[in-house]
C-alpha cells in the first residue's frame, strides 16, 4: 500500500489550514488591538505593509522552522526501507541503516521473540570473543617481535589496555 503520499498530502493540507486559520485569527486580533489601543489612525509610508502582510512574515518563518524540524526528525528516526513509516531503531550492517523490526534482516519480518533475542545475543558474544581473540593473538605476535629490538613500546603501548580490557569483558560475558 502507498501510505506515504496519502500521509504527506494530509499533513500538507493540515499545515495549510493551520496557516490560514492563524493568519485570519492574527489579523482579527491585530485589528481588535488597533481599535482598542487607538493606533488605527496612525499613518506612515510602511504602516500598511507592516500592519498588514508584513506582520505575518514571522509566522510563516516559525511555521517553516517547525515543519523543517519535524521533517528532519522523521528522516532521522524513520526506517530506512523505502516507503516504510515505522520508527527504525534496529541498526543493521554495523549501524549503516536503522530499520524497523519488520525490515531488519535478522528478524524475518516478525517482532523479535525471546528465543531470537537470546540466540542473537549469544552469536554476538561469540563473534566478539572471536575478534578479540584474533586481536589478542596479533598483539602477542607484535609484542614478541620488537622485544629483541629495543624501541617497540611505541605502537604496542596503546593497544595493551584495550586488549586486556577486552579479555576480561569476554570472560565476564562467558560466565553469565
Ligand atoms: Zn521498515
Amino acid at each position: 500500500m502507498k501510505w506515504r503520499p496519502i500521509i504527506t498530502g494530509g499533513l500538507i493540507c493540515a499545515a495549510g489550514a493551520g496557516v490560514v486559520l492563524w493568519v485570519i485569527h492574527a489579523r482579527l486580533v491585530g485589528h481588535w488591538l488597533q481599535v482598542h489601543t487607538g493606533t488605527v489612525d496612525e499613518t506612515g509610508p510602511y504602516y500598511g505593509f507592516w500592519s498588514g502582510f508584513g506582520s505575518d512574515l514571522t509566522e510563516f518563518g516559525i511555521i517553516g522552522a517547525i515543519a523543517t524540524g519535524v521533517y528532519q526528525l522523521v528522516r532521522k528516526y524513520n526506517c530506512h526501507q523505502p516507503g516504510c513509516w515505522r520508527v527504525g531503531n534496529h541498526p543493521a550492517a554495523g549501524g549503516q541503516f536503522s530499520l524497523c523490526y519488520r525490515h531488519h534482516p535478522d528478524y524475518q519480518g516478525k517482532k523479535p521473540t525471546q528465543e531470537l533475542i537470546q540466540r542473537l545475543h549469544r552469536e554476538h558474544l561469540e563473534r566478539q570473543a572471536l575478534t578479540r581473540g584474533g586481536l589478542h593473538e596479533a598483539h602477542e605476535r607484535l609484542m614478541a617481535r620488537p622485544a629483541a629490538g629495543d624501541g617497540g613500546s611505541g605502537p604496542g603501548a596503546p593497544a595493551t589496555p584495550a586488549a586486556s580490557n577486552g579479555t576480561t569483558q569476554a570472560g565476564a560475558g562467558a560466565l553469565t
